[in-house]
């Protein structure tokens, strides 16, 4: 076994004879490429980038072949690969690199990266991946004539849309959900009326492209504004240059982004090449998805957690099969196997869903950049409130700033304004979860049939459950966290490994009787708002009321019918809705995300904020904001105040170099999780002591410490954290970290320890 690898000589057959030995990489927590003997009935069939199936201590496993080479000369006797399930590589060269890439820097294992790259469809097992069982549905073979299937369908139009979708041409199951949403009901009832008939094929087949979509012109355009116009001609230059370049589109919302990103995407489309376009999860709204549906028809492959792994797998094959020439997706979107790919746009490019929390821990956004520069594209990366990472980068000139100042239509931004609510506690001995001032602004905008947006980041109802005689308060016995009062259940619950208990009729510490809630969230807000407006249509969204896209899809609806007045929600209401009616929102609780203890939470907390705000009076009507805190003399609410994110920005990275935090530095955290305590603490110290040996000039270490929330699951967490201004210089220290290295490969159930480059979370 060897453990050298390159992969610049991806020439397969270059010499004329067949390579005997392949380079494999595995998804496991190894560095190094193991090599395997190619047996004679294998030999010039097994390509760079197919997955073969191989012997690996006493199991046979799946690993990706990474380089092939002709000469072997060690002393020890290499194993066969055992089969080889592709008949094609199923990752190309270019991915290849970026995935070396991606694990070079955030220092996973090579095949780690590949695996995170393809659908998760794709099995471990290697199970050959055209041999998947896939149910299709066509007409039945004998089928009623004309009038009498008109009479059949005439009083179900969905059932009259799946059946003539079904009559151009069979169709496979995923593909047809994915065309007409929530189609299941809809083919019950055809085969009950023996209008069609659903069979299993065997072989992957072709999917469907109706005929003469692709060729079709696209969906009619908007003029744009001399604003988006100038934009535009930027970012056209660049596309038409085929050259390299990345952009910051700094835009408030409803400026016009998604038009420009649409027009973009439409001109690489023109010029034969193709587009990803990434969008946090979130913002995978059923309006997000179906403008772009109307815009480009067929070319589009959406990608989203509510496919199952096989339509997963369908989609991914349609892009690499070159069937569409567009990839609309949440992070994952970025390995998008296109080959000739002219645009990346990733919008709302300070969102925190664009880093992976679990190995290899890659930043999306980050990765498209490099994946750009590599294909001599354009990446696009717009948001209404950057990232200061990005905003510090377009001050380097590594990325260039394009903005949009004003809001389509010459609609208003809207008027924001603070309570402070210890005032409200002390002058005017209100408790309630609302403010005098938000309660008569929601009254009004009852009165006026408008529509009202409450905003609270916490779910459940009461955060603490406490003893008023000795003030004990009820924690997880997994975690260090309070339990959450969740009245409709009658439980209490841990929102991090999700323990439930009842409630306990007298305190556990002193058995005093009177149990006391204090504090608030999404479902106690809703109760106070039902008893205050009765008469008002009440809707909450958080994570306790949505399963899915169907919840998400109900709520639009019913929030542009009018058939909702006030909509109460977490963060899951912020992003990707325009509800023209909604001229009032309420933040209830603003401190909440200021009060966590990282040094992004000021930055969060502004994004957070604007993002919020920026979702009243996008109609006639100005919006007005309603923001409701304990500190109200904080500076950051100036700025949302003044919806001044270059004022902001301005101030906070001034912080963040008096302090040496990113974007002025780079860091590397490494955590430490254990379940015995004592063990884990000895290693982290051992690991900070010998990384404090190894660690070159420039680099400080951080730690260790007990993370912020130090118990989750009844396991111990430790945080180390590298410092320094060269991210090569913090690199190279955990290179030459043996211990490390040795704590890594070793690194499963017992003690765990990952590595986090730019990390985003420090909790
Ligand atoms: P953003 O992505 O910046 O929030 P959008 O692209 O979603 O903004 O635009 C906000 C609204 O304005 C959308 O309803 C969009 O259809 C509309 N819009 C965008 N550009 C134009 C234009 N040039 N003319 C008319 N309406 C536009
Ligand atoms: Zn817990």
């Amino acid at each position: 076994m060897s453990t050298q690898t390159q992969i610049e000589s991806f020439d397969v057959k270059s010499s004329g004879k067949e390579k005997s030995f392949a380079e494999v990489v595995f998804n496991l927590p190894l560095k190094e490429a193991f090599t395997y003997n190619i047996p004679p009935n294998l030999l010039g069939k097994v390509l760079v980038g197919m997955r073969v199936l191989v012997p690996f201590g006493r199991r046979h496993i799946t690993g990706y072949v990474v380089n092939l080479i002709d000469k072997w000369n060690k002393d020890i006797t290499l194993k066969n690969i055992v089969e080889l399930p592709d008949t094609e590589p199923i990752v190309g060269k270019e991915i290849l690199t970026l995935t070396k890439w991606m694990a070079d820097y955030y220092q996973s294992s090579w095949g780690e990266a590949i695996k995170c790259s393809l659908p998760a469809g794709l099995d471990e097992k290697g199970q050959n991946i055209s041999h998947q069982l896939v149910k299709y549905v066509r007409l039945a073979p004998v089928i009623p004539d004309e009038n009498e299937i008109v009479r059949l369908l005439k009083r179900s139009p969905k059932q009259k849309l799946v059946f003539d979708l079904i009559k151009k041409k069979e169709i496979s199951l995923p593909e047809l959900q994915t065309q007409i949403s929530k189609s299941q009901a809809a083919l019950r009832c055809l085969k009950d009326k023996n209008l069609v008939e659903v069979f299993t094929e065997k072989k992957e087949r072709e999917t469907l492209v109706p005929e003469g979509t692709m060729t079709k012109p696209f969906g009619a355009s908007l003029t744009f504004t001399p604003e988006q116009k100038a934009v535009f001609k930027k970012l056209n230059t660049a596309i038409e240059a085929e050259q390299f370049e990345s952009f910051l589109l700094h835009g408030v919302t409803g400026s016009g982004k998604t038009e420009v990103y649409i027009r973009c995407i439409q001109r690489v489309l023109e010029m034969g090449k193709t587009a990803i376009m990434m969008v946090p999860e979130i913002s995978l709204t059923p309006q997000t998805v179906e403008r772009f549906r109307q815009r480009f028809g067929d070319r589009v492959a959406i990608l989203h957690s509510g496919l199952s792994q096989t339509e997963r797998y369908l989609e991914w094959k349609k892009i690499r099969d070159e069937k569409v020439s567009i990839a609309v997706g949440a992070r994952s979107a970025v390995f998008a196997p296109f080959k000739n790919l002219g645009i990346l746009v990733i919008d709302e490019e300070h969102d925190g869903s664009y880093k992976q929390e679990s190995n290899p821990r890659y930043h999306a956004r980050d990765t498209a950049v490099m994946r750009a520069r590599s294909l001599n594209a354009v990446v696009v990366m717009g948001s209404a409130t950057p990232s200061l990472e990005s905003t510090q980068n377009t001050r380097l000139g590594k990325y260039q700033y394009l903005s949009l100042n004003s809001r389509v239509g010459e609609r208003m931004l809207p008027l924001v304004s603070l309570v402070d609510m210890k005032r409200e506690h002390k002058e005017f001995k209100n408790f309630a979860m609302l403010s005098g001032a938000l309660r008569s602004a929601i009254r009004d905008r009852l009165s006026r049939k408008e529509q009202i947006f409450l905003f609270l980041n916490r779910r459940g109802t009461a955060r603490f459950v406490f003893c008023s005689d000795c003030g004990y308060v009820l924690e997880c016995k997994n975690c260090s966290v309070t339990l959450t009062f969740h009245s409709l259940e009658d439980r209490l619950l841990c929102h991090y490994c999700n323990f439930r208990t009842s409630m306990p009729d007298h305190c556990l510490e002193c058995h005093g009787e009177v149990i006391r809630f204090s504090g608030f969230g999404t479902q106690k807000l809703e109760e106070e708002i039902r008893k205050l407006f009765p008469d008002s249509r009440v809707t909450r969204l958080d994570r306790d009321t949505t399963r899915g896209r169907d919840s998400f899809a109900n709520m639009h609806r019913n929030m542009s019918a009018g058939n909702i007045d006030i909509l109460i929600g977490t963060q899951m209401i912020t992003k990707g809705h325009d509800f023209p009616n909604v001229t009032l929102v309420g933040v209830v609780h603003a401190d909440l995300s200021l009060n966590i203890p990282d040094f992004r939470s000021c930055e969060r907390s502004f994004q957070l904020l604007t993002q919020v705000a920026g979702r009243a009076g996008r109609g006639q009507v100005p919006g007005k904001v309603i923001i409701q805190t304990n500190n109200p003399d904080h500076y950051m609410f100036e700025f949302v105040r003044e919806h001044d994110v270059n004022a902001f920005h301005e101030k906070e990275l001034k912080l963040r170099q008096l302090l040496n935090y990113p974007p002025f530095t780079r860091l590397i955290a490494i955590e430490i999780v254990s379940e015995n305590e004592v063990q884990g603490q000895n290693t982290i110290e051992k690991l900070g002591r010998a990384l404090t040996r190894r660690s070159s000039a420039g680099v400080e270490i951080l730690g260790p410490s007990k993370a912020a929330v130090y118990q989750i699951q009844s396991k111990f967490r430790w945080h180390l954290i590298l410092r320094g201004k060269s991210m090569q210089a913090l690199q190279n220290t955990l290179l030459n970290c043996q211990e490390l290295n040795e704590l890594k490969s070793a690194s499963r159930g017992k003690i765990k320890l990952s590595v986090d480059v730019d990390p985003f979370n420090l909790l």
